[in-house]
């Protein structure tokens, strides 16, 4: 059952407005050419060179930031058109919310914000994405960057995060002081939807996950696990592992859904105005959801993310990006052009965390290489 139409940012309007103003198109409505413009951008083909958990030394089958992002873009898809939401947009936000994302997987940002703490500066990818589709990708001859909707840039800001407006005056465009639309709400937990599935299907092709605990500690997993394994039990292992884990997906996505659906007609927020001025969030699991869900993830947490086996995931990229950092720090003119022009407006700390954070995993290590492990 959908929403009222009124919940759904229309086609068009104000939060369809661009930057810079162009002619509209005789067949694409704005958000379809949002989502083209990301499908296009250089910092969205190198999400195909980045870690999401597991680096290429493991297995090059593994989910890369790019293939997590279709996901994503899948999941969301689903949710939006069954809560009769708009699909363009909700397709346009799930393909940039990671574009911010620098090389080396979570582990790659913490050495970032760190190398940047130092300096009195943090590194927050929704702001780096910002930056990215406002200034890095140069692609059109009248301006600056992807020029995209209003929705679509207070979408990649409000991704799994909200700003005041005193502590970053320059943001206070994107409605600081309100929720953004359900397609913005529903990216972060189709995100959420999309990790945790996908981290326990890699983390058991692995071997770093085993089944016994993950049955035993992770209810969610079990509730569909052992009825599949009454109905397939010749059936190896991994097939019934997987009818486990896509029912498990399913009854996130169900889930979502249906309390969504009753948190919005419950706060009779039956109109973008009154969603974006409601008590909370809508989009949400129930609390019973929530409570599995918050399971599987600390599982996730003590039996993959912080597993010893992934312990060089972690301390690599922490040595590379902070020697890296301080490298061009003290040079900056070791980088190559424009990096080097650009240390007079932002300061060498944020050029260089930037020239960073846009590498593939590929390209940090042949850097680290030829500039560090090279020069000794
Ligand atoms: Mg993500």
């Amino acid at each position: 059952m959908p929403l009222p139409a009124e919940c759904a940012v229309p086609a068009t309007g104000p939060l369809a407005e661009r930057r810079y103003p162009e002619p509209s198109h005789p067949y694409r409505l704005p958000y379809e050419r949002d989502r083209a413009r990301v499908l296009h951008a250089r910092a969205f083909r190198r999400l195909a060179g980045k870690t999401q958990v597991f680096t290429n030394r493991y297995s090059d089958h593994f989910r890369s930031r790019l293939t997590h992002t279709m996901e994503v873009a899948q999941i969301a898809r689903t949710i939006a058109r069954t809560l009769g939401l708009n699909e363009d947009l909700t397709e346009a936000l799930a393909l940039v919310h990671d574009i911010g994302h620098p090389p080396f997987g979570h582990a790659g940002e913490r050495a970032l914000d760190d190398a940047l703490r130092e300096h009195g500066l943090r590194f927050d990818h929704n702001l780096h994405a910002l930056r990215i589709v406002e200034h890095f990708e140069v692609r059109y001859a009248e301006f600056r960057g992807l020029n995209l909707t209003l929705a679509v840039r207070e979408g990649i800001i409000k991704h799994s995060h909200d700003y005041t407006a005193a502590e970053y005056p320059e943001l206070s465009q994107y409605f600081l002081d309100q929720f953004p639309p359900l397609e913005a709400q529903l990216i972060d937990l189709a995100d959420e939807i999309a990790y945790t599935t996908a981290d326990f299907d890699d983390g058991f092709e692995s071997g770093i996950l085993t089944l016994a605990p993950a049955r035993a500690g992770v209810r969610l997993f079990e509730r569909f696990y052992a009825p599949m394994l009454e109905k397939y039990p010749d059936t190896p292992e991994k097939l019934v592992f997987n009818e486990a884990l896509k029912r498990m997906l399913n009854a996130l996505v169900d889930d979502l859904i249906a309390e969504t659906i009753r948190r919005v007609l419950s706060a009779n927020a039956t109109s973008l105005e009154a969603i974006r001025h409601a008590p909370a969030r809508l989009v949400a699991f129930s609390p019973e959801m929530e409570d599995l869900r918050m399971e599987a993830k600390s599982f996730l947490y003590t039996h993959l993310y912080n597993a010893p086996e992934l312990r060089r995931e972690h301390e690599e990229p922490d040595r590379i990006i902070r020697m890296l950092f301080q490298a061009w720090v003290a040079h900056p003119e070791r980088m190559p052009s424009p990096h080097p022009e650009e240390i007079s407006e932002e300061g060498a700390p944020r050029v260089v965390a930037d020239y960073i954070a846009g590498m593939t995993d590929q390209y940090i290590l042949t850097q680290f290489e030829t500039t560090i492990a090279q020069n000794g």
